[in-house]
């Protein structure tokens, strides 16, 4: 395309709440795009919190459900994560998530003993699942795999690309920086990441090829209140936005669905936890 830029094809739309942008090069770039971006809204059917026939809502309205077997495998990479992460990354986040209005748009704070309460419905240790069944254990507890979503997503547009015989793309869905291949010059993507205290500022850039680039910030999804912010990453050790010192922890790795799973874990540990983590799980972070 850099050769020929009228042969680079672009689809914006919007789905899993965020503006997706999918850019490919070839022959059969626009059919490929097509293709990957029916295969991010079925996986849209499957995740979504609020679709009555997602696999998600699904179980969190019937205290469990049988589920597709692609569902049932993230479901079981998030409670691989959340074994790895010590519980930073936890979808079972979700009644918590319901309370401060994160759902309804309804915001409010609750209370430490409301929280409390909603505590106990928390932490992966507590869902069951057997085969591609997954049983809630107590009532009012949900599973939120918002967390992880999009990185998983990420990685299957980027295979649908591939099996249309694209080989250069760039895949964004919100945060989420996916790349096939290289540049279609052979030489690497660049990706820059926001400096998140400045939204025309960027604060570094990567080079990448064939690689995920996935940001999480408490500066994306907030409400205000009483001039206070209150951010959509939670802590599952406190029920409360997660308050580690750090404004957004940036994770590139291979697969799409560990970048983004990480990404919110280790902004929920903080600079600390975060980089001994990353020194821990150097396998993890191939690049
Ligand atoms: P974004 O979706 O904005 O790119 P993240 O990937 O960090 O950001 O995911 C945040 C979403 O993950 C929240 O909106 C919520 O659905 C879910 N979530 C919140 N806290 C946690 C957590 N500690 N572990 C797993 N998922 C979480
Ligand atoms: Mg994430």
């Amino acid at each position: 395309c850099e050769a020929n830029p009228s042969k680079s094809q672009s689809v914006e739309f919007f789905t899993m709440d965020t503006l997706m942008s999918l850019t490919a090069c070839g022959k059969n770039a626009g059919a490929a795009l097509r293709a990957a971006q029916a295969e991010i809204i079925r996986l849209d059917r499957l995740f979504s919190i609020s679709n009555p026939e997602s696999d998600v809502y699904l179980v969190n309205h019937n205290g469990g459900a049988a589920l597709c077997a692609e569902t049932a495998a993230l479901v079981r990479e998030s409670i691989g994560l959340y074994e790895l992460t010590d519980g930073a990354f936890d979808i079972t986040v979700y009644p918590l998530m319901d309370a401060w209005g994160f759902y309804s748009g309804e915001y409010r704070v609750p209370s430490d003993e409301e929280r409390a309460r909603l505590l106990a419905l928390a932490g992966s240790g507590k869902l069951a699942l057997e085969g591609d069944a997954l049983a809630l254990s107590l009532p009012g507890m949900g599973i939120d795999l918002g967390g992880i979503a999009k990185g998983y997503a990420s990685d299957r547009a980027a295979e649908t690309l591939a099996e249309n015989g694209v080989t250069s793309a760039l895949i964004s869905l919100g945060g989420n920086i996916m790349t096939l291949g290289a540049r279609p010059d052979g030489t690497p993507w660049r990706i820059a990441i926001r400096d998140p205290l400045d939204e025309s500022a960027y604060a570094g850039i990567v080079r990448v090829a064939n690689m995920a680039v996935v940001t999480s910030g408490g500066y994306e999804r907030y409400f205000e209140l009483d001039a206070r912010s209150y951010h959509h990453i939670l802590d599952p050790a406190t029920g409360m936005p997660a308050q580690s010192g750090l404004i957004s922890a940036t994770i590139v790795c291979e697969s799409g669905m560990l970048a983004d799973g990480l990404s919110t874990a280790l902004f929920v540990m903080g600079e600390e936890k975060a980089l001994s983590f990353w020194r821990a799980h150097a396998d993890l972070f191939d690049f």
